[in-house]
């Protein structure tokens, strides 16, 4: 897709500013493709750099984080905070632990989450961290070692009215635990609201651990609901095994579908009689093992595949929950063959540019992780309120908030759509809906 004439050039720049940095590269095309119909429509939106200022972030720190391993040896990785943009409320996104991170990813990331954290419609700017490490093969103090130091550096950054952190890849309730505890004895304050998804013991909310697979889902089923489907005996393929993956097998499991595979970065596991959740969650959760295991303890109905790709199995909705750029043109090609209908986007932009293209020619329900994906930071917002009230809400009614933030970004997705004259382009009303919220703040507080 082309972009608007006015925005190719800032397009243009953009690239040539940020050399190098692909993801980033990726993220801002697609948004300006989807803003050239803004800006026919209300050409205000091109005035005073207003978009040029929404692709650059506010602030990047980049740090150095030592620690020391469990044999001695000092060890240096780098650490990241891109705070992108802050004309809504504090930033807000979580940090991610991979040995791919780069300024770029983290960029591309925390772009996204400036628009996710739009659509929720709550109080929150966005802003994403992170650092190279890799934690896997990790011992437990090692893991709380690297988290005190990334939290040594990082905390004079942080605040509940400035920056609050979360997880994400690599990042999960125990690292929140070790970096908010170092941030307690770090500011001597007991500001619960720095972090969201603390454990529910000291300050986290119910239904967090659960939120992005749960608020997935829910959107999911509102869209297939468009077309008078729902999950009620599809074939669901997942991808990940992860928080989010996880919870995005419960809800659709509850919602009558049937889950056949996962994945994790080495291989996939197949399993025609249903996915057993409660062994996933044992190996992933409580063992921290390979997937791969799934097919050794549940021999006769299961298969594993070392590498190749999971959307090689045939299935009617497809959530891919891993990673940026995991389902390419050839994987959408295959799903589309195999008769998919909708595509739920739990991960961060896991599907390419090529493979979005496909489905939506296809005419395959597609929905894009920055609206798909946001309940888990939704639900984070729900968890500063309850900080901010010293307030702890029940499960019910915090589960309950949750389904209806993602009614309302579906809703607000498929209306913006049809405003703008693409019906069903969920890429281009997350897009539009997500940049004028941002745009309007950001018009109102002056030239910020
Ligand atoms: N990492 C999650 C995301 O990509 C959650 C961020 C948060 O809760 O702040 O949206």
């Amino acid at each position: 897709m082309q972009v608007h004439e006015k925005l190719e050039p800032i397009l243009t720049e953009v690239l040539r500013r940020n050399g190098g940095e692909q993801e980033f590269h990726q993220a801002v095309r697609e948004v300006l493709e989807s803003l050239g119909r803004v800006i026919a429509k209300h050409p205000r939106y091109a005035d005073n750099a207003l978009i040029e200022r929404i692709c650059e972030p506010e602030r990047q720190i980049i740090f150095r984080v030592p620690w020391v391993d469990d044999t001695g040896q000092v060890q240096i990785n780098r650490g990241f905070r891109v705070q992108f943009n802050s004309a809504l409320g504090p930033y807000k996104g979580g940090i991610r632990f991979h040995p791919s991170v780069n300024v770029g990813i983290i960029k591309f990331l925390g772009f996204e989450q400036t628009f996710k954290n739009a659509l929720t419609g709550m109080p929150i700017g966005g802003g994403k961290g992170g650092s190279d490490f890799n934690p896997r093969g990790r011992s437990q103090g090692e893991i709380m070692r690297f988290c005190q130091s990334f939290m040594t550096e990082l905390h004079r950054h942080l605040g509940e009215y400035t920056d609050v952190p979360a997880g994400d890849i690599g990042v999960g309730g125990r690292e929140i635990g070790y970096m908010f505890g170092q941030y307690k004895r770090l500011t001597n304050r007991y500001e619960a609201g720095v972090l969201t998804g603390k454990a529910l013991f000291y300050g986290g909310s119910r239904a967090r651990k659960e939120a992005t697979g749960y608020g997935a889902t829910y959107f999911v089923q509102r869209m297939l609901g468009t077309k008078g489907q729902s999950f009620e005996g599809k074939r669901v393929v997942v991808s990940g095994s992860g928080n989010v993956a996880i919870y995005t097998m419960e809800k659709v499991i509850e919602f009558g579908g049937k889950v056949v595979a996962c994945s994790d970065s080495n291989g996939f596991i197949v399993d025609d009689s249903g996915i057993d959740l409660d062994l996933v969650k044992e190996i992933k959760e409580v063992r921290r093992a390979r997937i791969s295991e799934y097919a050794n303890l549940k021999k006769g109905t299961a298969r594993y595949v070392e590498g190749g790709s999971i959307w090689d199995v045939a299935c009617d909705v497809a959530m891919p929950s891993a990673t940026q750029n995991e389902l390419t043109g050839k994987d959408a090609r295959t799903l589309v063959r195999n008769g998919v209908v909708a595509v739920g986007e739990g991960a961060n932009m896991p599907s390419t540019p090529e493979a979005v293209r496909i489905f939506q020619d296809a005419g395959v329900l597609f929905a894009p992780g920055k609206a798909a994906n946001a309940g888990g930071v939704a639900t984070s917002a729900l968890e500063m309120q309850q900080n901010a009230s010293r307030d702890s809400w029940t499960f019910e009614q915090t589960e309950s908030r949750l389904a209806y933030i993602m009614e309302s970004i579906h809703d607000r997705c498929a209306e913006t759509a049809e405003e703008y004259g693409a019906p069903g382009d969920y890429v281009l009303g997350a897009n539009i809906a997500g940049f004028v919220r941002v745009a309007e703040a950001m018009d109102a507080l002056g030239v910020i």
